[in-house]
């Protein structure tokens, strides 16, 4: 968890400074290392003071176990890290819509429920299509749905339905 802080400094200008803390540590199950950004760590107590300052703003981010990068930055951000585009294009290997195979290191990465209907940047809600077919999805009549296994359900304007792998 990334928690910035935009903390009103004595009436200068807002400061914006973020602090890593996990999960964990921060509702006080564990008490590992807090870090703030650019200078190291910070003791655990002055880490949840200032995430629960009510002028505090988290961001949820999840990171893999194993390396910390981010895949999931949930609604934080729209323009999805770079390991999720990597991790999509490597599931997906080719453009999802049915019987197209442009290699996926060339499609565009489309939210299948949009971001601004809510849908989050992550790999649960992330396909690669070609651009071709990347319009096709923005054409209406056209509905994409991605089921929790990550199947693809596509209805056509004319009603027909397909099941993409
Ligand atoms: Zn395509």
């Amino acid at each position: 968890m990334t928690v910035p802080s935009d903390h009103p400094g004595g009436g200068s200008p807002k400061a914006e400074i973020f602090i890593h803390i996990d999960f964990a540590t921060l509702t006080g199950l564990s008490g590992n290392p807090a870090e703030l950004a650019g200078h190291g760590p910070l003791p655990t107590s002055i880490a949840r003071a200032i995430a629960f300052d009510p002028n505090s703003t988290w961001w949820r981010i999840i990171t893999d176990p194993q390396t910390g990068a981010p895949v999931d930055v949930g609604r934080t951000r729209y323009r999805p890290p770079a390991v999720t585009a990597d991790h999509v294009k490597i599931r997906d290997r080719e453009c999802r819509f049915p019987t197209c195979h442009r290699p996926a290191h060339d499609t565009d990465l489309d939210h299948v429920v949009p971001y601004q209907r809510n849908g989050e940047t992550n790999t649960a809600n992330l396909i690669g299509l070609c651009r071709r077919h990347h319009r096709t999805k923005h054409t209406p009549g056209w509905h994409f749905d991605l089921t929790e296994a990550g199947s693809l359900h596509i209805t056509t304007p004319t009603g027909h339905t397909y099941w993409a792998a």
